[in-house]
């Protein structure tokens, strides 16, 4: 058995078979062999050994017509690595004594001689890991050609290990086929763990190293409450889990039997609890939830999803489909947040990606739009033309300065002119507000009250830029606390001063939903609460056990604390107050 640490993104507990899954979306089979296919599988990985040499032969003459021959100590290792004895005797020793298929047993080999580089602590030996997972792809290919076992033709339930995952790899999960993921990289508030807490994933990121640590056919347990994977538990350990699952399972069920109870203060103050989404049909999920409509929509996931470049029409339909599902309850449809971990590659699209060395201090979201007016015209009409189906409001993402509202605004009056030249309905009043995720614009939010009808607290990224560290990047996650001083004392002054100007805000960052802030904010003046859905009841629930006057108590105490961690401890101790059964996260 052994226990890997990571990052607890998703809550919930998944428990199965492990799969790998590789930069190519297949899966390496765990197949076994009769005793009379042994040599038939001994040739084939011969044969496969001599086809990725000459694959890296052709690949070096062209590298080299290209470059010259300074890259042709690379290839030569290559070739020596392919050539090992031991490498050999350890892949036919599988093939011959465990009966495992070539490939299995290629794979395997591998990974046992990356963990043996890893643990010498020899930072020259650690660097060679790549060049074995090149070989590992190359071997793969030459045996498998095209029949590596695709993801998306799964035909039972496993635990999926990569070292990365993308967001919209996330959300084209087939959730009955994958039940947990853990990853290399990755941080709390990355687009994939928000993905996947929507999606009820249970998952752990920043684990470093346990897509090589663990092999295809693995048991493995991902607890996305503690942030722990457990490779091949033993009896014990699996009771323990067994345990655990029920005991959450039974805690969920107890507050979604809450989930239609309004949030109200024990002293009667309504407070909003609406959900953040991806995709229109999230609002099922959301309603089911008891969410009171939709704080922010994610639309650049029309893009992640799509395999043209959405036009007009499209954009329309989405929308059209999300209010339908909405009713009359209030939508914010957010606009193109692309760049930073989100992309889309469309062969010289108009919208293709920047290549940028900084991506989430680049072209992101509304600088990109405003690069592209064409582009973001067309997202322009559409959410005109929806606002004359609901209660539609235009957010925009990424703000930091005063300008870049200005340009919207007007954009979008060139738009309504046309469409009202056009008798197209639409409404003239629809709101327009931003999401204040950037310090400087937090900083001077009074500014921002002449030109805005709404504001919408993003703290993913305003954590991120405060801090100088990265929302997505585990090796910086021990300094990303949006407990830290200096978030909450914006947060109040952006609550503060919107109220002076009677500006309404939302905050719908992560932080929202994390139970351990949920008072804090509703000491400081929140009303608006903008949540992953599975997260609503708990949120609710957590409004209705208190005073207005015992969360300003709280929150006043918060804010007088020096360090993060006064403030988790703190937040964390008077959560439990109040719902004692509240250690799942
Ligand atoms: C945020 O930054 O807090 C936010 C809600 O937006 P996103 O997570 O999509 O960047
Ligand atoms: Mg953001």
């Amino acid at each position: 058995m052994e226990i890997l640490k990571g990052i607890p993104v998703s809550p919930g507990f998944a428990i199965g078979e492990a799969f790998i899954l590789d930069s190519e979306e297949s899966v390496i089979p765990r197949r076994f062999i009769s005793q009379p296919e042994v040599e038939t599988e001994v040739t084939r990985f011969h044969a496969a050994v001599e086809k990725a040499k000459a694959d890296i032969r052709e690949l070096q003459r062209r590298v080299s017509d290209e470059i010259g021959e300074e890259a042709a100590p690379i290839f030569d290792a290559h070739v020596m690595i392919l050539s090992d004895k031991p490498l050999h005797d350890e892949v036919l020793g599988r093939i011959r004594n465990n009966r495992f298929a070539a490939e299995y047993a290629v794979s395997r080999s591998l990974r046992k001689f990356e963990k043996a580089f890893l643990r010498t602590g020899n930072s020259y030996l650690a660097q060679r890991i790549t060049d074995l997972r090149d070989i590992e792809q190359r071997m793969l290919q030459a045996l498998l050609g095209e029949r590596k076992e695709e993801i998306r033709q799964l035909d039972r339930q496993v635990v999926l290990l990569a070292h990365d995952l993308t967001p919209s790899q996330t959300a084209a999960f087939d959730r009955e086929k994958v039940i947990g993921f853990a990853t290399d990289v990755g941080g709390m508030t990355g687009h994939t763990a928000i993905v996947a807490r929507a999606r009820e994933i249970p998952a752990v990121v920043g684990l470093g190293t346990v897509s090589t640590d663990v092999s295809t056919g693995d048991l493995v347990v991902v607890d996305g409450n503690r942030g722990i994977v457990v490779v091949n538990p033993d009896e014990k350990t699996m009771d323990a889990y067994r345990r655990m699952m029920k005991d959450f399972h039974v805690f969920e069920e107890a507050l979604i039997g809450e989930k239609d109870l309004p949030a109200v203060t024990l002293d009667g103050c309504r407070v909003s609890v609406a959900a953040n989404i991806e995709f229109p049909r999230e609002i099922e999920t959301v309603l089911q939830f008891g969410g009171e409509g939709v704080g922010l929509y994610r639309t650049e996931f029309l893009y992640l999803e799509s395999e043209v470049e959405p036009d007009e029409a499209m954009h329309f339909e989405a929308y059209e489909r999300a209010i339908s599902m909405v009713g009359s309850l209030p939508i914010a449809i957010r606009t193109l947040d692309l760049g930073a971990d989100k992309f889309f590659h469309i062969g010289k699209s108009t919208v293709d990606i920047l290549h940028e060395r900084n991506p989430a201090l680049g072209c992101r979201a509304i600088r990109y739009c405003l690069r592209y007016p064409d582009v973001f015209r067309k997202q322009i009409r559409a959410i005109c033309r929806a606002s004359a189906l609901g209660n539609v409001k235009m957010m925009i993402p990424m703000v930091s300065y005063c300008d870049e509202v200005i340009a919207v605004r007007q954009m979008v009056a060139e738009v309504q002119e046309r469409l009202a030249d056009e008798d197209v309905p639409f409404n003239p009043d629809m709101p327009i507000g931003i999401m204040v995720e950037v310090p400087s614009v937090a900083l001077t939010i009074e500014r921002f009250c002449d030109h805005c009808d709404f504001f919408s607290i993003g703290t993913n990224d305003l954590t991120q830029y405060v801090l100088a560290a990265d929302r997505t990047n585990e090796h910086v996650a021990g300094l990303y606390w949006p407990g830290h001083p200096s978030i909450l004392r914006l947060i109040r002054e952006v609550l503060e001063k919107s109220a002076e100007r009677g500006i309404p805000v939302s905050l719908c960052g992560e932080m929202a939903g994390d139970a351990a802030f949920v008072v804090f904010l509703l000491g400081l003046g929140l009303r608006n609460f903008s949540v992953s859905p599975p997260l609503i009841p708990e949120v609710k629930k957590l409004i209705r056990y208190v005073t207005l006057d015992k969360a300003q108590e709280v929150s006043d105490h918060a804010l007088s604390l020096g360090t993060s961690r006064e403030v988790m401890a703190y937040l964390r101790g008077v959560t439990r107050e109040y719902q004692p059964n509240w250690n799942f996260m």
